[in-house]
């Protein structure tokens, strides 16, 4: 990818508002009082490009990230992140010397997992995962005590202790709050540093908060339990795109791939350069829409690998108007319920062909 390029050279971009990722944060450190924030930025930042993202938080304050593994935790590193950066899927064998080069704290999960880092003899911050019903990954307790023990004297220091919620979204209390007292029961008084739970969902719960929350999609504007939580935030990335080409064709035409579609009209068709290599999802061929003008404008026949074709009979579109894929009308959550997913999957999906612009 060419990022030097003036925006809009590339006829599809995301463009992420800065101002917008401060007032979402603003209106997280709000409700969280005095929690501190850890801010997501695992799978480039949902999306919206960690570096930058990550660059901006920090000028904002931000003492805390967490990423999934060793190479996005580095690459913050290596792009002027000195804060606290937590790598939450574990550390590979061998991958030891490169979390400490890099100064990353890294998640422990297992006691095997515990004594090759020992066994690496490199000096590392640790955080010990509880696991507290999720079952993905985590530490029961007996080998959460067992590990910190055979830490002790070695060059591993535990600077906290975590665990995840699985059902914090539900509207059903019951099992987060069992995680939540499980949790607490098992870290506290343990000398473990700083404890932490809460995902954005999470923040539901007054006693979830514990000393930082880890918040991702709610960072980039979707509140996952509007009715729950009473924090108003907007969509921090809108998607959009320039026609390739904009034609008139008869009624009886054929579009694209299959010709799934043929017009029953005379119409007017634009081509847009997004396609499903873009996250763009092949299941919107005849049926999703992007906008225009405000307007609707239906994929007409196959989403392509690059491209997708939509009907601008009624909308009246040049070459230079700008089309939206996603902005506050029509946002991930709304995709991503005409998909059947999340808005986590919709935004991580967003390719890297669309250049991401900080406005
Ligand atoms: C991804 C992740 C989060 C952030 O979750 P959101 O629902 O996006 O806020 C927090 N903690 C862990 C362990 C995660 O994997």
């Amino acid at each position: 990818m060419i990022s030097h390029l003036p925006p809009g050279i590339y006829p599809c971009w995301a463009e992420v508002s800065l101002s917008r990722l401060e007032e979402n944060l603003g209106a997280i450190r709000r409700h969280v009082g005095a929690s501190a924030v850890c801010c997501v930025v695992k799978a480039d930042a949902y999306g919206h490009g960690a570096v930058a993202v990550s660059q901006f938080l920090q000028h904002l304050g931000v003492e805390r990230f967490a990423v999934a593994n060793i190479e996005e935790g580095a690459e913050l590193r290596q792009n002027g992140i000195d804060a606290e950066i937590l790598v939450l899927c574990g550390v590979p064998p061998s991958q030891e010397r490169i979390a400490a080069e890099y100064d990353l704290a890294v998640s422990i999960h297992s006691v095997e997992e515990c004594d090759r880092l020992i066994a690496s003899e490199q000096a590392l911050r640790a955080h010990l995962e509880f696991n507290s019903g999720m079952n993905r990954l985590g530490l029961s307790e007996v080998d959460l005590h067992s590990v910190r023990e055979r830490l002790c004297g070695s060059r591993i220091q535990v600077t906290g202790a975590y665990s995840h919620l699985s059902s914090s979204d539900e509207r059903d209390e019951m099992f987060s709050r069992q995680q939540l007292e499980r949790f607490d029961a098992v870290t506290r008084g343990g000398g473990f540093g700083v404890r932490h739970i809460a995902n954005s969902a999470g923040l539901r719960f007054g006693d979830a908060l514990f000393d930082f929350v880890r918040v991702g999609i709610i960072l980039y504007g979707y509140n996952p339990v509007p009715g729950e939580v009473a924090i108003d935030v907007k969509p921090v990335l809108h998607w959009k795109a320039r026609p390739l080409r904009i034609d008139a064709v008869p009624s009886g035409s054929p579009i694209s791939y299959s010709r799934t579609f043929i017009t029953t009209r005379k119409s007017r068709v634009a081509t847009l350069p997004v396609g499903y290599a873009d996250g763009f999802s092949r299941k919107f061929s005849n049926s999703g829409y992007v906008l225009a003008e405000g307007q609707v404008c239906r994929v007409l026949g196959m989403v392509t690998m690059d491209m997708i074709v939509v009907d601008v009979t009624d909308v009246d579109v040049t070459m230079e108007t700008e089309f939206s894929i996603l902005n506050d009308k029509r946002n991930a959550a709304h995709l991503a319920a005409d998909l059947g997913t999340i808005p986590w999957e919709v935004l991580c999906a967003i390719g890297a062909r669309a250049t991401r612009i900080y406005v």
